[in-house]
């Protein structure tokens, strides 16, 4: 029987564009959802904005429009990173719209008649510069629990807790920097800790396979935590002005923005029924009918920091909102991505910027391989180091997959007319093939794509061992061994068949051409393809290009090489013997030059200009990037001697720190050329 899976990625707040962190989110959701239905299941995969709240409204503000223009601008520019990045949402909506208007009044109103919502009047921080409350996130200061300064006022981003802004030590506001006076409001809550929450969500948070262990434990945790960290009812409600939904009967209050975000989710699929998407599919079921359905499954895919909200408030509000609302089957959580080991940051947005890989021509393929190839099942941070990414991508992807293609299907196409025939007895081929595609469903369902992606390439290496070891570019010279030729390149296009459906759900865009321009076939790929030997090809057409070192230079924007390291270039406009500026003697004595020994050379990953050097001075050694990697190899340069500037500020470049700068001479003519003493001078000695 199809399974019916309803899945989601987390919500991006719409004050700002998409950041490399939910392209990885999306990237993996999507892997799951394609390869899902590569198995015959049926998914619905709906996404939104999250527009509400008072970042919003505040951004709004301060540029003179409104909240819903600044929410509508970001939303224009969403399908840009969706499509560059092929990623297959089915509907994309907001969480400003009437469906989850309707919704989150709705769950509201059963919570309220369930006896979970209650109010009281809580003293609130009161920003009196700004004339307003102030909201969590513009209130700041010491963590009550682990005591990290400047934490936000709703949760703390070092251990995770979540309190009230008054549980902050020594706050205060962001938007005035004034210290927040204390007033009185009347507030709404959710009451988590009844003992009908308490008792659901512990059933819930212990039913096996739904979520992973650790997250299941960390959410146990805060159910149970006693004292400073016992679990507290919900503040689900904000004062005006505020941008968001009103609470029903209850003027001037609205629902904080965390309240109606992931009621989001249920909006935007609520929507996409109601736009009528599901019908083209076969789905003749209204949005009620289908989410209340006992089959249908609702799954997440979030971050590790939202797990508190994914795994205590939205399974509680659901259980007690009652049918046709239906608790999550499953959250699946997955890590942050680092860029070179440093966490990439929302608010300096340093780290990759996903838009710019696509405008400076990157394949979008190359990062949804690189990325499946190191996520698994748990929830670990993963790391985009460019010459890890160069590698895998040049040599997996280029080298071991696409190749074996361009190999095998020259033959064919020249020498067989395109047919494809096999010698001898198959079945241990599609034996072979049956094994590794029931290993690798196994892995993308359980969310393992590093070991799927493993599993594959160490077949792509018997594929390419197989056909090296029987020899086709000997075999094509003999016209008596045409047939043991064909059966050697038939195999091997077999094998890249396999490859290529199982690599499917990470590279969709080069297994549907795989699918219909080589193989003829009128629709892409469907799992159980893996099995069928083809038989015709049409001819090959080139599939993918290789990682090149100036895109990533590109790709992080890195500063003119030569420039920066040190290698004097005249510009372009300027002859190389123009008369520079005239300098006394002095001047000149400033500048320390010394005779250095170059003891070590390497490359730098990603730059194609730059070589690390490390230079011997005699008394001691210094670390220089210089741009002269078109001229010498590291090899060529290490163990000779020649001229560096010793008393040049280091220099804080993008790969490192350069200590000093290396002379060379270059003229309009390609060519650069080191500086070398005359022999007899040794490292240290000083040119004057
Ligand atoms: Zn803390």
């Amino acid at each position: 029987m199809p399974r019916k899976i309803f899945v989601t990625t987390a919500l991006p707040y719409a004050n700002g564009p998409f950041h490399i962190g939910h392209i990885m989110e999306y990237i993996q959701a999507d892997i799951w959802v394609r390869f899902q239905r590569m198995q015959g299941h049926e998914l619905f995969f709906v996404g939104a904005d999250d527009a509400h709240g008072a970042p919003i409204m505040l951004k709004a503000e301060s540029e003179g429009i409104t909240p819903q223009q600044l929410v509508a601008r970001i939303a224009a520019d969403r399908p840009r990173y969706l499509k560059g990045f092929h990623i297959g949402f089915d509907h994309w909506w907001s969480t400003d719209s009437p469906e989850n208007t309707e919704l989150s009044q709705e769950i509201y109103r059963r919570l309220k008649a369930a006896g979970l919502i209650y109010q009281k009047s809580v003293e609130q921080f009161f920003d009196a510069v700004k004339g307003m409350f102030l909201p969590d996130r513009y209130i700041k200061g010491e963590c009550p629990v682990c005591h990290s300064k400047d934490q936000n006022g709703d949760s703390c981003e070092v251990c995770g807790s979540v309190y009230a802004p008054t549980d902050l030590i020594n706050p205060y506001s962001t938007l005035s920097g004034s210290k927040p006076e204390l007033r009185s409001s009347e507030h709404f809550f959710f009451r988590l800790s009844d003992p009908r929450c308490v008792g659901f969500l512990k059933e819930w948070l212990s039913t096996p396979q739904r979520l992973q262990p650790s997250v299941a434990n960390k959410a146990r945790e805060w159910l149970s935590g006693s004292g400073e960290q016992a679990l507290s009812d919900w503040d689900i409600s904000r004062d005006a002005p505020y941008f968001g939904i009103p609470i029903p009967d209850a003027p001037g209050k609205y629902f904080y923005v965390w309240l109606d975000a992931p009621i989001g989710y249920l909006a935007s699929l609520k929507s996409y029924f109601e736009a009528g998407g599901p019908r083209t599919r076969g789905e003749r079921r209204s949005f009620e009918e289908f989410l209340g359905a006992p089959d249908t499954e609702q799954v997440h895919f979030i971050g590790k920091d939202i797990i508190y909200f994914h795994t205590l408030f939205w399974p509680a509000m659901l259980k007690f909102a009652g049918a046709p609302f239906r608790i999550p089957d499953h959250v699946y959580v997955h890590g942050f991505i680092t860029v070179s080991g440093e966490k990439m940051s929302k608010s300096r947005g340093t780290g990759i910027s996903p838009l710019r890989y696509l405008d400076v021509g990157m394949n979008a393929e190359w990062l949804r391989y690189y990325i499946a190839a190191k996520l698994n099942g748990n929830v670990e941070d993963i790391d985009f180091n460019p010459e890890d990414f160069t590698l895998r991508v040049n040599s997996d992807l280029v080298g071991k997959y696409v190749n074996i293609a361009s190999r095998a299907a020259a033959f064919i196409s020249r020498q067989f007319g395109g047919t494809l025939r096999y010698a001898g007895d198959t079945a241990a081929l599609a034996e072979e093939a049956r094994t590794l595609a029931a290993t690798v469903a196994e892995c993308y369902a359980a969310r393992e794509f590093g070991r799927a992606i493993r599993e594959v390439m160490a077949y792509a290496d018997r594929i390419n061992q197989g056909f090296d070891a029987r020899q086709p570019w000997v075999l094509a010279k003999d016209p008596a061994r045409a047939a043991e030729l064909q059966d050697v390149c038939s195999r091997a296009l077999y094998g890249f068949k396999v490859l290529s459906v199982l690599l499917a759900p990470v590279l969709p865009q080069v297994a549907s051409r795989v699918a219909r321009e080589l193989l003829g076939l009128d629709a892409d790929f469907r799992w159980a393809d893996a099995l069928v030997l083809p038989t015709q090809i049409r001819p090959y057409k080139h599939l993918m290009t290789r990682v090149e070192a100036k895109q990533l230079d590109a790709l992080f924007d890195a500063p003119a090489a030569p420039a920066a390291a040190a290698v004097p270039k005249p510009a372009a406009a300027k002859p190389a013997t123009a008369a520079a500026e005239v300098i006394s003697i002095d001047e000149f004595k400033r500048i320390d030059l010394r005779v250095a020994r170059i003891a070590a050379a390497e490359f730098v990953p990603g730059s194609d200009k730059l070589l690390k050097v490390t230079v011997d001075l005699g008394t001691e050694t210094r670390t220089v990037f210089a741009g002269i990697k078109g001229a010498y190899t590291p090899e060529q340069l290490v163990g000779r001697l020649t001229v560096i500037v010793a008393n040049l500020a280091p220099r804080k470049m993008k790969v490192g720190t350069s200590e000093g700068m290396v002379l060379a001479a270059s003229g309009e003519a390609p060519g650069l050329y080191l500086l070398s003493p005359d022999s007899g001078a040794t490292p240290g000695m000083r040119i004057s």
